[in-house]
């Protein structure tokens, strides 16, 4: 596996630097380099946020997608606002050195860094051999607790929950929780009865011709490839929807897909040990135009 790192000098979003400016605020450091220190709060702490990129043949998807979430959550972080140009040329540099085939991740990361340094930045590029049968073979999930009410992005917005911040230690948790109970993945629920999104993926669900997805303001990521995926599928002929999901619903639903950037559209199996049907032909459509 050919794993690159771009270590970059943050540069302040309201300057406007010449292109040698740019190029000099960022180098490549070999993958073993030490990059924190261990008073860095994105080690200490996992406070900062990342944002990973799909890239297939050459071309990554949803740069601007991506970018602004990264800006929205260094917002909701109070962390500096990321130059733009600086981030986009950063995966312009990865991407010249990763093969020009195949599939491939690249990964932004912004930590709070120290008090002395601030935020310490830094872009990875990872190719990958590896397939994705999931793709085809789909998902079992088990619907999992996040332990808070569905508003909880307006009620209580210090919970971060529309952010994607370092702290995945949670999310990981509940992978393991899942694996423990003989599935692969989850959707994690609200106390009040919504399905949310996965740990790590956005969730679709088809009812007849609607595919639904529940509506950001319902304290979850708001997922590039789902956006991606409702052009496509409006494209389809589906109407698409954002709202909120009763859990029930997942029971009841004619496919659910969990979508995300790098594993891109992976149908669910099973919920909680009940069989879903799955569309392979539908799904194999979404996948390829992801890819084109
Ligand atoms: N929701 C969560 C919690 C995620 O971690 C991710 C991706 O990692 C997504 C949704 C899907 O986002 P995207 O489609 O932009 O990769």
């Amino acid at each position: 596996m050919t794993s690159l790192v771009l270590l970059l000098d943050p540069l302040p979003a309201d300057t406007t630097p010449t292109h040698v400016e740019l190029e000099s605020t960022m180098r490549f450091v070999a993958a073993n380099e030490p990059i924190l220190t261990a008073l860095d709060a994105g080690a200490g702490r996992g406070d900062g946020i990342f944002e990973t990129l799909g890239a297939h043949d050459g071309q990554v998807r949803g740069v601007d997608a991506h970018l602004q979430r990264l800006a929205a959550s260094a917002e909701k972080l109070d962390l500096p606002a990321p130059h733009s140009d600086q981030w986009r040329s950063a995966i312009v540099r990865v991407m010249a050195e990763l093969p020009s085939d195949g599939q491939a991740s690249i990964r932004l990361t912004i930590t709070r860094g120290t008090d002395a340094a601030g935020p310490t930045c830094w872009v990875t590029g990872t190719a990958i051999t590896a397939e994705f049968p999931e793709r085809t073979a789909g998902v079992r999930v088990v619907t999992l607790s996040r332990g808070y009410a569905n508003d909880v992005g307006e009620s209580s917005p210090w919970l971060l929950v529309g952010a994607k911040t370092l702290s995945y230690a949670i999310n990981m948790a509940a992978l393991r929780e899942a694996k423990r109970r003989g599935a692969d993945d989850v959707v994690f629920t609200s106390t009040d009865g919504f399905a949310l999104e996965g740990p790590t993926s956005s969730l679709l669900v088809r009812k007849g011709n609607t595919i639904s997805t529940p509506a950001i303001q319902f304290g979850i990521l708001a997922g590039t490839t789902q956006a991606d995926l409702f052009g496509f599928l409006e494209g389809e002929g589906f109407t698409c929807d954002y709202r909120k999901i009763k859990v029930e619903e997942l029971h009841q639903a004619d496919a659910i897909w969990l979508v995300s950037s790098v594993r891109l559209a992976i149908p669910v199996t099973e919920v909680d040990g009940q069989t879903i049907s799955t569309d392979l032909g539908l799904t194999g459509r979404m996948n390829a135009a992801l890819l084109s």
